[in-house]
């Protein structure tokens, strides 16, 4: 699912394709795209784009008229620039059509329709759903060592999870915890509030180095494009069960998790300790 480093790369590469151009039409072709009632879509007919975002892993679009148009990913939802004349595929699940012969188009790229469309009047933005409740962008001048170890003691769950509670840190998901906890040699399972000051200093500075670091690398990846497929090979444990360590050599062991596959050295964040998964080592059979 696309996390700050891809929602980031695509809001800057949108910005100069976008930006100063007018929808002049709106046509949802897949009705459970839509996850907001009022303003209707129909609102955004004839709106300017007047800046594009990031929240979390939401992007956000300014829009004259105090609208902002939100759109969430998901998984498998992409954005892409297309001639109005070209014809749709069965995935385009929104097209906006925009001043110019162009379309902004949206795309559910996999079988499960999870993206989500929302219309909202910028003064409601952050008291309603999806933005309202988002915790503090990592990236965010107020994201000191104090802000999270005040979070650290007041989340009191596994350091896996805490990472990916979009109301603590905004935009962090399954893949980029497990890079940040492997950078910081933090273990996924180890409760938040048991860290010392030591490894608080790390987490934070893992969180912002990892991240800062993966969006230089997607910007270098995908240069003026539009992000389509996500960069696995960018990951250094995520997805990488079996492979060595790139910093002590041991093979990354990998758990389920809350659904999810968690990734991990034994080596460097467990005190060697593999955590025994029946359900994953029959599925790696
Ligand atoms: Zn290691």
């Amino acid at each position: 699912m696309p996390e700050i480093p891809f929602v980031e790369t695509l809001v800057a590469n949108l910005r100069p394709r976008v930006v100063g151009r007018t929808i002049r039409a709106a046509h949802l072709r897949s009705v459970s795209l839509l996850k907001s009632v009022d303003p209707p879509v129909t609102a955004i007919q004839g709106a300017t784009i007047q800046d594009v975002r990031r929240r979390g892993k939401l992007a956000l679009f300014d829009l004259s008229g105090a609208l902002v148009m939100i759109i969430h990913p998901k998984r498998d939802g992409r954005l892409a620039i297309a001639p109005s004349t070209q014809r749709a595929t069965k995935d385009v699940a929104l097209i906006l059509q925009l001043d110019g012969g162009e379309d902004l188009r949206l795309m559910e790229l996999g079988p499960k329709k999870r993206a989500g469309l929302y219309v909202r009047r910028a003064e409601e933005v952050e008291q309603t759903e999806p933005v309202g409740g988002l915790g503090v962008e990592p990236l965010d001048a107020t994201f000191t060592p104090e802000a999270l170890a005040a979070m650290l003691d007041q989340a009191r769950m596994q350091l896996k999870r805490f990472l990916g509670t979009q109301r603590y840190l905004a935009g962090i998901g399954n893949a980029y915890s497990d890079e940040i906890l492997w950078e910081a040699r933090l273990s996924p399972f180890a409760p938040t509030q048991s860290l010392k000051g030591e490894e608080r200093s790390r987490l934070h500075a893992a969180i912002r180095e990892v991240l800062q670091r993966s969006i230089a690398e997607h910007r270098a990846h995908f240069g003026d494009d539009l992000p389509m497929r996500e960069p696995v090979d960018l990951l250094r444990v995520h997805r990488r069960a079996g492979e060595a360590c790139p910093r002590c050599g041991t093979p990354v062991a990998a758990v389920y998790f809350s659904e999810k596959v968690t990734y991990y050295c034994p080596g460097c964040q467990t005190g060697g300790k593999v955590y025994a998964d029946r359900r994953l080592s029959r599925l790696l059979k």
